[in-house]
Order: structure tokens, then C-alpha cells, then sequence
């Protein structure tokens, strides 16, 4: 999963940034709003945590060239406490949800795993499929109720395949939401996460279409 977040205040950006990254994000930033507006308009984010008070272009502003782009990328926003009218402005123009300012990093986190899971179809953080159960809060997998040790780009991997189970995802598309923009992206590096992902969980769930890329579904279900 890869989160855009788009802040003014440095450090409140970096604080953002670090927390998401130790929660298994890929993130890039941005911190004013023409940089935001561009890269959430040409990179494919999961989600983005947009603040509404920015420079070059508020908030509101970027969130309504994104919906008129016909982008419907789930974003959250971080407002000021009293500024109720802005948050009505916000969500009448597309917004999903919000965070008063100051907040805790947590409420954050939740909040973010709340729109990615809406978006994404499902109701709660645990995601199933077989055997294989992600707990999207906890970061943690299991087979059968027994843990799995996952590195964190193999987390996200499956966490990415996971909230997206049915569909057959391409390599490129999990290139594009398993690594920030600096990263040197390779996607023949998939094929080797997704071997790495397989031998752990010892269940076969992740099909391979040839030429297409990957499906998931239960063992024995029905492949594609
Ligand atoms: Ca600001």
C-alpha cells in the first residue's frame, strides 16, 4: 500500500512520513499544494492524508482538481479543531474522512486503515483468504493460527494482494503500490517476493496468470 501525504509543517510531515513508514507504508511527500496536487493526479496512492491549509493551492482546492480528474483515491485530511466550515467544504468536495489537528499519530493509522479497507471493499482489518488470515492493525500474519514471519516489503505485498483478492493484479501495479517514488523499481523483483511469500506461508493462495501477473484465492478455489 502507498500513501501520499501532502504538509506544509516539516516536522509534522516527517512524523507523518516516519510513522506510516514503521506501519508498512510506502510513502512519498509532498509540502505544498501544486507538488501534492500533481503527484496525487499521476501516481496511483492508496490513500492520501491531505492538509487543508497549504501553501501554493489550500487543500480544498487540490482535493477538487483530484475528484475532477476523476481520481476517487480515498483521502483523509487534517484540519484546525475549529474550523468546522472547513471540513464540511472539504467533504462536500470529495473527502473521506478527517483529523482535527493536534492529533495523535494513532488515530491516524486507524483512520487510514479504515478508508483503505472502505475502499477496498471489506469491513474489518483482518483480512482472510483460506487459511491465510492479515491483520492489517497488528501487521501480522498466520496460517492455520500458526505466525508467519513476513519482511515488510513481503507484508505489503500480501497486504496489497489481500485487500484486492479476486482480482488479477500485474506486476506493474504492484510495483507502483509496493515502492515510494525513489525507490529503483524493478519489477522482476516481484516474481522473487512473491516465491519468498509462497514458500512461508506453505499454502498455495497466490496464482500466477500467465502473462497478467496475480490472483489471489483460496487453495482448490477457482483459478483464473
Ligand atoms: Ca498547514
Amino acid at each position: 500500500m502507498r500513501i501520499l501525504v501532502v504538509e506544509d509543517d516539516r516536522d509534522l510531515n516527517r512524523q507523518l512520513v516516519n510513522a506510516l513508514e514503521q506501519a508498512g507504508y510506502a510513502v512519498d511527500s509532498a509540502w505544498d499544494g501544486e507538488d501534492g496536487q500533481f503527484l496525487g493526479e499521476t501516481e496511483p496512492y492508496d490513500a492520501i492524508v491531505l492538509d487543508l491549509g497549504l501553501p501554493k493551492l489550500d487543500g480544498v482546492s487540490v482535493l477538487k482538481a483530484w475528484r475532477k480528474a476523476g481520481r476517487k483515491t480515498p483521502v483523509l485530511i487534517l484540519t484546525a479543531r475549529d474550523r468546522w466550515s472547513d471540513k464540511v467544504e472539504a467533504f462536500d468536495v470529495g473527502a473521506d474522512d478527517y483529523v482535527a489537528k493536534p492529533f495523535h499519530i494513532e488515530e491516524v493509522l486507524a483512520r487510514l486503515r479504515a478508508v483503505l479497507r472502505r475502499a477496498a471493499g471489506h469491513a474489518t482489518n483482518e483480512l482472510e483468504c483460506g487459511p491465510v488470515k492479515l491483520d492489517a492493525r497488528a501487521g501480522r500474519v498466520t496460517v492455520g493460527g500458526e505466525s508467519v514471519k513476513l519482511t515488510s516489503h513481503e507484508f505489503r505485498l500480501l497486504s496489497y494482494l489481500m485487500h484486492h483478492a479476486g482480482r488479477v493484479i500485474s506486476r506493474n501495479e504492484i510495483v507502483e503500490h509496493l515502492y515510494d517514488q525513489d525507490f529503483d523499481r524493478d519489477s522482476n523483483t516481484i516474481e522473487v517476493f512473491v516465491g519468498r511469500i509462497r514458500r512461508k506461508l506453505g499454502v498455495d493462495i497466490i496464482q500466477t496468470v500467465r502473462g497478467l501477473g496475480y490472483i489471489l484465492s483460496p487453495p482448490g478455489g477457482a483459478k483464473a
